[in-house]
């Protein structure tokens, strides 16, 4: 289970990387969001966090 990327919405604020405390979430080159499904554990805390709700 994993949260889904919408990569067209995501204006690379980085907000998310912070709030995920499973290190699914990194920023490559400082605009390319990266997220790993093998460590994500579905918890949605970056979902809500989102301000262009990119993460659902
Ligand atoms: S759902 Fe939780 S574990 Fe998965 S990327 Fe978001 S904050 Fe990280
Ligand atoms: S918080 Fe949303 S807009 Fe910002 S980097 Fe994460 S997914 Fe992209």
């Amino acid at each position: 289970m994993c949260i889904h990327l919408i990569e067209e919405k995501c204006i690379s604020c980085g907000v998310c990387t912070g709030l995920c405390e499973h290190d699914a979430l990194t920023l490559t080159g400082a605009w390319t969001l990266n997220l790993s499904e093998a460590l994500c554990v579905n918890c949605k805390a970056c979902v809500s966090g989102c301000p262009a709700r990119a993460l659902r």
